[in-house]
């Protein structure tokens, strides 16, 4: 970046300088040019006037060579009668040229081209006088490249001086600019102040900094409650393996340790089970196959697994609805819905009963799985989506509960780009809602 600045800033400085000059040259050009044109014109009236003194004849007494201005005296015919340069083009006819006709016409005129005669840009001054001639005066141009570029090496100079020190104005204004930025304190974006145009990229990274500090706070809690959530059922086993094993366990209580460690043992892998699935929705650049889901079936399927569990409880399970076809990951769809119907059977009350409904809205598919449980305090409603975050700890453990439960739906949602409703009661019931 400060390569690039300087280069630019020296890229400019360079052609403003080198452009400066160039326009200055042509001014100083045309300058001259003026000056030029003036000191002819002057000459030519000097020598009308000594011409109306003492007529044509001044012209052949004037030292011709003295004045490096090429006079010629050309008559109305536009022939040549007097020329202080004679050559091979003086007895050409002149009445076409631009300042006789000029001239002739309305007392004077002017052109500037290229010479026919010396084939060199010349500038011509012609004066009608009052016998009807005409006297030119000519110059060419050739002197005053001379002048213009006499200047020249001057300015070169002067331009390489400018550009050294812009070189070095460049480097130290570059250094100037950068260093702010350079110094910019990464760890606390918003508390540096420096140019207006970068607080959009640092409010920008504020943001990340944030993100990614409650990622990181994020982590370090969950790995500290799966921590915690192995080793209550570890410790568990391990206590009455040991038991077991130094022989002090009388003969009837085994078939119970054994049924204790064989349900931690399941609980484990539940747990297990519950983070590899949470581990894989994290990572979300993961493609998974997506496919034609039909909704509806899928509920059914899920019903059937959990008739067994409702049984249990004496829940009525309901399924209404219709076909719904939704594209999808089929295996996050079927946890997301299995976990929320699963929660609306472990946590309803004995004899309750499981309405779910499955159907097309307006907006998209749509399932509602509503229940007449336990219901959720309204301050908790979004908590349950928290890792491992439980309303009853013990409840939900008695009922083989993880606590991921509904992080999984959550996470399974916002890769489906659903939204997940919920509205419950306490003591009356949960109704929650998965719109896609
Ligand atoms: P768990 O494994 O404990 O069921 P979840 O993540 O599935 O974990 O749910 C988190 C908590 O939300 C549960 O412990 C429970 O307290 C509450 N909860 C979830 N669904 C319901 C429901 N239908 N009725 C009442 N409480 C619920």
């Amino acid at each position: 970046m400060r390569a690039k600045i300087q280069k630019s800033m020296l890229l400019l400085i360079c052609a403003a300088v080198i452009s400066s000059f160039v326009m200055l040259e042509i001014v100083f050009y045309v300058y001259s040019l003026n000056q030029m044109k003036k000191e002819v014109k002057q000459e030519v009236e000097y020598i009308v006037a000594a011409i109306h003194i003492s007529g044509t004849s001044y012209l052949d007494e004037m030292d011709a060579a003295a004045v490096d201005t090429r006079l010629t005296l050309i008559s109305e015919e536009g022939e040549v009668l007097y020329d202080s340069q004679e050559d091979e083009y003086t007895f050409q006819n002149h009445a076409g040229r631009k300042e006789i006709r000029e001239a002739l016409e309305s007392g004077s005129g002017e052109a500037l081209r290229s010479s026919e005669t010396v084939g060199k840009r010349t500038y011509y001054y012609a004066v009608r006088l009052e016998e009807g001639m005409v006297l030119r005066a000519s110059k060419t141009l050739d002197y005053l490249i001379p002048i213009v570029l006499g200047a020249l090496p001057f300015m070169v100079l002067t331009a390489l001086i400018m550009i050294v020190l812009a070189y070095f104005l460049a480097k130290w204004q570059t250094a100037r600019l950068i260093r702010p930025i350079n110094e910019l304190d990464l760890e606390h974006p918003l508390e540096n102040s420096v140019y207006e145009e970068l607080t959009p990229l640092l409010q920008n990274m504020e943001s990340q900094n944030k993100a990614k500090e409650e990622v990181a706070d994020m982590r370090k809690e969950f790995s500290a409650n799966v921590s915690h959530e192995l080793k209550t059922p570890l410790t568990s086993i391990s206590g009455y393996a040991e038991i077991m094993k130094s022989g002090i366990a009388k003969p009837e209580d085994m078939t119970r340790f054994s049924e204790i460690i064989y349900k931690e043992a399941s609980r484990l892998i539940v747990l297990i089970e519950d983070i590899m699935k949470l581990s894989k929705l994290d990572e979300q650049d993961v493609d998974m196959e997506r496919e034609d889901v039909d909704l509806f079936d899928m509920c059914r399927e899920i019903c059937n697994r959990l008739a067994f569990q409702a049984e249990q409880k004496d829940v009525h399970l309901e399924l209404t609805g219709e076909k719904v076809l939704y594209n999808g990951v089929r295996q996050i769809l079927d946890e997301m819905i299995y976990n929320v119907c699963e929660n609306a059977v472990k946590y309803n009350v004995d004899g309750g009963r499981v309405k779910i409904w499955v159907g097309n809205t307006l907006r998209g598919p749509k399932i509602i799985v509503e229940d007449t449980g336990i219901g959720i305090p309204e301050d908790q409603k979004e908590r349950i989506f928290e890792r491992f975050y439980r309303v009853d700890k013990s409840h939900s453990k008695a009922t083989g509960g993880t606590g991921l439960g509904l992080s999984i739906v959550k996470h399974g949602a916002i890769y489906h780009h659903a939204e997940i409703h919920v509205e419950s009661t306490l003591g009356k019931g949960t109704r929650m809602e998965i719109r896609f």
